[in-house]
């Protein structure tokens, strides 16, 4: 072996020697970094869930504890040495058979870990971390106070309960179908109203309240509502070529959805499908909201927005079109159409606040109400709108005149009343007796109750 060659041996073995320490000081084998110790929590726990736990680390975890320490006992859940190390373990610590008698307010739970780190003098990293988790064993109370009597398919009608926790996270009203009614506060602390609706699509409902804290304690209570089916017209359309190479035509003209779409048929597919569902989407958002105020009534004139009008197609009729005994498309009327002379005036009885006044698509020149407690009531087809969005308007105020815009053949008003954002029967809502029964009633027997309370 030649000098030279020996010495490029030393300076090969020296490098390698370095790598080797760059190696060690940087491989797992000798991290420095404790063991991650997560828990998922709010800060409070029922003692009857369990708590999941994940504990990390990059060289793997040798050992770990978990106890749980109230004022005057301490209690070992875990304590367990890890033959084969792992990077991750994921616990779901369930609590002592003897923690549900438990008195304390709070308790703590302390995690330890160890990793299997060739650092610290070969002792690894260790890591205790210490949660302080309020105790809450109490489920929320609820109570329904009254509601109306019953409800029919397509309809609407009110609870008024009362909700108490005193770490209450959140309550709502859940239903058979894709909708949850939110209440909102009434009369008293604690007391919540609102108003529900049976959407003319679905075969059946129920309701029920849910109340939850945030230890997860759940309440439930089902609303005993008498539920009443009805009948709805179906109505098989045949479509003409009047109609398709007029107001279809003209209608296809007007939106982005048909442009550029010459076949009557598929315009009128579009509009009646693609159109529609937007449109309403549109008025499905706008109306579903509901005010967070307390509010220490509610009163409702019967609705009768157009004098001397005479109902024109009713609410809930299913709409089946077909061209040449071909089935073309289908919808369902979600509104009252009534006609008196062209360009009437158009005076709902209850006042509110405007919260859209646009046009909007089949709906036409279109302006919505709010009349508080998520309802709002609709005014489709108008001719002319003589408020703005914002604008507060009186009971009996002229607010626009009929017309034939959008999608309408002759001049008339399409009244739609909305329960947040759910299309219901405007016939209830125009008949006193209902009135009396459905709400006022259930406000008058609720606000009793809770005075004597
Ligand atoms: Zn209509």
């Amino acid at each position: 072996m030649s000098k030279r060659n020996s010495s490029l041996g030393v300076k090969l073995i020296l490098a390698l020697m370095v790598v080797a320490g760059i190696y060690v000081y940087s491989s797992s084998m000798f991290e420095r970094e404790s063991p991650h110790i997560t828990m998922q929590t709010n800060g409070y726990w029922n003692l009857k869930n369990p708590l999941n736990i994940e504990i990390d680390d990059a060289s793997g975890i040798k050992s770990y504890s978990v106890v749980l320490k109230t004022k005057d006992e301490q209690s070992t859940l875990h304590n367990e040495q890890l033959i084969v190390p792992k990077k991750k373990i994921q616990l779901e610590v369930e609590p002592p058979r003897s923690a549900y008698g438990m008195k304390d307010k709070s308790i703590k739970v302390i995690v330890e870990a160890n990793d299997t780190s060739k650092w610290n003098f070969l002792k690894g990293n260790k890591i205790v971390k210490e949660f302080e988790l309020k105790i809450d064993k109490k489920r929320p109370e609820l109570s329904i106070l009254s509601h109306s009597y019953k409800i029919t398919k397509g309809g609407s009608a009110l609870v008024i309960f009362k909700v108490n926790d005193e770490n209450l996270k959140d309550f709502y009203i859940e239903t058979n179908f894709d909708k949850k009614f939110v209440p909102q506060p009434f009369y008293k602390e604690g007391y919540y109203i609102s108003l529900l609706a049976w959407p003319v699509t679905e075969q059946s409902f129920k309701a029920t309240i849910v109340a939850h804290d945030y230890a997860s304690n759940e309440s439930k209570s089902y609303i005993p509502l008498y539920v009443q089916d009805k009948k709805y017209r179906v109505s098989n359309i045949k479509l003409s070529d009047n109609f398709l190479k007029g107001k279809i035509a003209e209608l296809a003209e007007e939106f982005i959805e048909t442009q550029g779409i010459s076949d009557p048929i598929t315009q009128f597919k579009l509009i009646n499908e693609d159109v529609r569902l937007k449109n309403e989407k549109l008025i499905h958002e706008i109306t579903s909201k509901v005010s967070t105020e307390m509010i220490s009534d509610f009163k409702i004139n019967e609705m009768y927005p157009l004098k001397n009008a005479q109902v024109v197609a009713t609410f809930g009729d299913h709409r089946k079109y077909s061209y040449n005994d071909d089935y073309i498309s289908e919808s369902y009327h979600l509104g009252l159409d009534m006609a008196s002379y062209a360009h009437a005036e158009i005076k709902p009885q209850n006042g509110g606040e405007v919260v859209y006044s646009d046009f909007n698509g089949i709906y036409g020149q279109m302006p919505l109400i709010s009349h508080g407690l998520g309802l709002y009531t609709l005014y489709g087809h108008c001719s002319s709108v003589k408020v703005g969005v914002g604008d507060k308007v009186k009971e009996s105020q002229s607010i626009a005149n009929t017309g034939k815009s959008g999608y309408a053949m002759g001049d008339h008003l399409h009244f739609g009343v909305l329960v947040q954002g759910v299309e219901v029967r405007p016939a209830e809502w125009m008949d006193k007796e209902w009135m009396k029964l459905n709400i006022q009633d259930v406000i008058k027997t609720a606000k009793s109750v809770i005075d004597k309370n």
